[in-house]
């Protein structure tokens, strides 16, 4: 039977391990379990069991279920991991803490914009197409520093660098790359690893790790 306790209790022994061998503190790790998809029950098991970090993909999948459990749970952070669309902006600002796919300038710009209109701005990661993917979201690794230099004269808060590997490859050499990418631009948040693959991401320095089918399933 599925027990939301027994799982999540499964990946954090898993990122604490991860940090033991890597000689880092289990606490500058953030699980973000990924509830898209997911109904508010089972996300309130998670909320019971202890999790506070759930991560969305869709600003409209976010508003159908966010605001209620929000009110209920005051103390929940909601980050947006999916793609965002300049003219959802406003709407994700009022809904989300993080953004974690900023990956071009009418973004910033639209996010900027209405962080002085609501007088609330989201901490944001910039997402780097690091598989160079045609179809994938995210900055090239070649405009990355410009657009870092955008967002430090933004107003927006930056928390780090975001990825997501290229599918069916192994994922480590990417999260040694975004580390590096970090370590060269000074950006010290890394949000990178998933089910598959978060204890490799957390050794290679991962400080957001964005965990769904893991924590919601057997
Ligand atoms: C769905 C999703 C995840 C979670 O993937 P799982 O394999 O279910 O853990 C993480 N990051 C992003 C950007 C996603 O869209």
């Amino acid at each position: 039977m599925t027990n939301p306790v027994a799982r999540l209790a499964e990946v954090r022994s898993s990122i604490d391990r991860a940090c033991k061998i890597a000689g880092r503190k289990p606490d500058d790790v953030t699980l973000i379990a990924v509830s898209k998809g997911r109904s508010a029950e089972a996300i309130e098991q998670l909320i019971a069991a202890g999790q506070r970090h759930f991560g969305e993909s869709r600003v409209q999948e976010a508003a159908d279920k966010w605001p209620v459990l929000r009110h209920r749970y005051p103390d929940i952070s909601l980050h947006m991991i999916g793609r965002l669309q300049s003219n959802k902006a406003e709407e994700a600002a009022w809904l989300f803490d993080w953004v974690h796919s900023l990956d071009r300038r009418s973004l910033i710009d639209s996010l900027a914009t209405v962080a002085v209109k609501l007088g609330r701005a989201p901490h944001c990661f910039v997402q780097v197409n690091i598989g160079a993917e045609e179809q994938k979201g995210g900055v090239a690794i070649a405009e990355l520093g410009g657009l870092l230099e955008a967002v430090h004269s933004s107003s927006l808060p930056l928390a780090g660098l975001m990825a997501i590997p290229p599918e069916g490859a192994q994922a480590s050499p990417y999260f040694a790359l975004l580390a590096e990418l970090g370590r060269r631009h000074g950006v010290t948040g890394l949000s990178m690893g998933m089910s598959a693959d978060f204890p490799q991401a957390v050794m290679l320095g991962a400080t957001h790790v964005r965990v769904g089918t893991a924590l919601f399933e057997d």
